[in-house]
């Protein structure tokens, strides 16, 4: 037997729950992603790249009219110019671009702080390279830092931070003020940021996205990352980007260049063209995703679950504890997914060690207006 390096780590969540819904022809509201298609002058644009023969390897730091257009964009939404050839950087995905700037930062022994519950990715990538998590919960019911707990885990090893703003599985927000707390927390200290930003255009209510890419003090010492799939509807296209100061960026790609080098030369120049034509694209995506989040909301409303709408992302947790309380939240999926044919992801995979009597499961909302009629009605009549 392989004594493996990842010994904890089976078959994620997404891919279980995904596989059951096919399975059983349940309504997959597990996984995170639409069952729309992205823009469809969007694809037009990367056929006709690809038809043009883009077919070679792009850049390795990513094609510069893509990375143009991100500092377009960051200009515009955060007040801020970045040097697109020294701070900007296209990845395969932001799920590589996480692996390879955990890879760039953490060695042996150094302790990395991620807040429970978070995406699935941090902890294996921070294991494989050595270092250690330190898993600090949120806070219940509202899932916001508990400063204290901060506080007391920063040590002399903590080396990286991570942040995940809007919050996957909560939807949860950090504002500015959270922002400048954590730059009192850690001025002085020699560590890190990587703010995971990946929803940072799916926030409701008017609310504004607050991005590290905005604050001076954090973004000096960060790594921000953010996904294409998530922005314009095409999860599958694995594409995404990192901004990070000059020094942080030069050994983040020192990583990048042998993880994967480039990202897909067609899909650059596809999003390219389309984000220079639709730069509003982002600002119409809130209003777009809320209509979702409140028609979900409404249809649920005579339900037995209980929710407070999300505030960002495209999931809404729902608390089953008039349900099913005797179920743990892995069962209530299955459960769900089995008898009642609509697929959700529990969230106690996110955690550590998950708090006592969770009864929350997360389900996606990125869905056409008649899936979530018909998942809804059916969650109602439960
Ligand atoms: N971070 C979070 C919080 C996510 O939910 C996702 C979704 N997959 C990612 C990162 C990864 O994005 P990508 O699909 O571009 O790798
Ligand atoms: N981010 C997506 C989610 O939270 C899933 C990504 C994946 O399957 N790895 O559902």
């Amino acid at each position: 037997m392989i004594a493996s390096k990842l010994p904890l780590v089976g078959t994620t969540i997404f891919t279980r729950m995904s596989q059951l819904a096919a399975e059983t022809g349940a309504l997959n509201l597990s996984q995170g992603f639409p069952d729309f298609d992205g823009p469809q002058a969007l694809r037009d644009a990367v056929s006709r790249h690809l038809q043009a023969g883009h077919n070679q390897y792009a850049p390795m730091t990513g094609l510069p009219a893509l990375r143009e257009q991100i500092a377009a964009k960051i200009a515009r939404c955060y007040g801020r110019k970045v040097d697109l050839d020294h701070e900007i950087t296209v990845t395969p995905g932001a799920t590589q671009a996480i692996f390879c700037a955990i890879h760039a930062l953490i060695r042996p022994g150094d302790e990395v702080i991620i807040f429970d519950p978070c995406y699935d990715s941090y902890a294996p990538a921070v294991a494989l390279a050595g270092g250690h998590c330190v898993h600090l919960p949120l806070t219940q019911p509202d899932f916001a830092i508990d400063w204290q707990r901060l506080q007391d885990a920063l040590s002399p090893r903590t080396r990286l931070i991570v942040l995940n703003s809007p919050h996957n599985p909560s939807g949860a927000l950090l504002g500015v003020e959270q922002l400048d707390r954590l730059a009192e927390s850690i001025r002085g200290r020699d560590l890190y940021l990587l703010s995971d930003e990946v929803y940072e255009h799916l926030v409701f209510d008017g609310a504004r996205h607050a991005s590290v890419l905005a604050h001076e003090e954090l973004y000096r010492r960060a790594f921000v990352v953010s996904s294409f799939g998530k922005t314009y509807h095409v999860t599958g296209w694995k594409t995404g980007y990192v901004v990070a100061p000059p020094a942080l960026t030069a050994e983040l790609r020192k990583v990048h260049q042998y993880v994967s080098f480039c990202g897909v030369t067609p899909l650059q120049h596809g999003l390219a063209d389309y984000m220079a034509a639709q730069p509003q694209h982002v600002d119409e995506l809130p209003g777009f995703y809320q209509a979702k989040r409140d028609l979900f909301c409404e249809l649920l409303a005579p339900s037995r679950f209980r929710f407070t709408p999300t505030a960002g992302t495209y999931f809404q947790l729902v608390d089953y504890s008039a349900i099913r309380p005797d179920l743990d939240d892995v069962a209530m999926a299955e459960w769900l997914t089995r008898q009642h044919g609509v697929a959700s992801i529990p969230i106690s995979v996110f955690y550590q060690q998950p708090p006592e009597g969770l009864r929350l499961v997360r389900l996606c909302f990125a869905k056409r207006e008649d899936t979530l009629r018909q998942a809804a009605a059916t969650l109602s009549a439960i």
